[in-house]
């Protein structure tokens, strides 16, 4: 028998990866990250000096060994063997990866591991910005979260300063405006919210009150197709 499916798609300071996790460990599901696949290319490429405004250099580069865990709990992602959960959430790759996430090559290869790693009997939670359109159109349950461009900047920026990064709101919501034009307006996979989405605005929420809706839903649905 098949699990649950669920696709998390947004953009970034939505409480998107928190909540994932959150909902993976109330279904007893796998998690999968497929931002963390994207940003771990993007180090390979940073790694290989490959010029990012070059997409026929990216293509060229795309085919890296990497994998993902799949356990909520654990931040695991591995290049080559080598451990780099930490690395691929610094800055550099950050600023990078829109870049490498806008060449088709790379997402062909991408959503072909994707849907591999979430086919199977477990229930699964699946996070990122294509799922619900692209990756898994078939998903049982599709969320889209939302939040305010400021929302979403201010958490990163409260993020960045309790791990000792400096406090700079207006940057962080310049990137954020950045990369949520990069990622909307891209030919490719355009962040967008699937039709038979639901739109979740997170802006007012706790996380926790986020998780328990989407377990609503999931059971609601859940119901309906048993
Ligand atoms: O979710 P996270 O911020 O780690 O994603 C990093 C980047 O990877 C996004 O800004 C986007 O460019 C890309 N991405 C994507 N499609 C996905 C997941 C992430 O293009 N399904």
């Amino acid at each position: 028998m098949r699990g649950v499916v669920v696709a998390v798609d947004g953009p970034a300071g939505t409480g998107k990866s928190s909540v994932s996790r959150g909902l993976a460990r109330a279904l007893n599901a796998h998690y999968l990250d497929t931002g963390a696949m994207y940003r771990i290319v993007t180090l390979a490429m940073l790694r290989a000096e490959v010029d990012l405004l070059d997409p026929e250099a990216i293509a060229a580069a795309a085919d890296v060994t990497l994998s993902v865990g799949h356990d909520p709990n654990v931040d695991s992602a591995f290049l080559d063997g080598e451990d780099v959960s930490a690395e691929i959430r610094g800055d550099e790759v950050t600023r990078a990866v829109s870049a490498v996430s806008a060449v088709p090559q790379v997402r062909t290869r991408l959503v072909a591991l994707q849907r591999e790693l979430a086919s199977g009997s477990d229930n699964v939670v699946v996070e990122g910005r294509d799922i619900g359109t692209v990756v898994l159109p078939d998903a049982d349950v599709k969320v889209f979260l939302t939040a305010s461009a400021e929302t979403r900047a201010s958490r990163r920026n409260d993020q960045n300063v309790a791990v000792g990064l400096a406090d700079d709101f207006e940057t962080v919501l310049a990137d954020v405006r950045r990369r949520d034009h990069l990622d909307s307006t891209r030919a490719l996979s355009p962040l967008r919210p699937a039709d038979d989405a639901v739109i979740v605005d997170t802006s007012e929420m706790t996380e926790a009150e986020v998780v328990a809706h989407l377990l609503q839903l999931v059971e609601q649905r859940s119901e309906a197709v048993r």
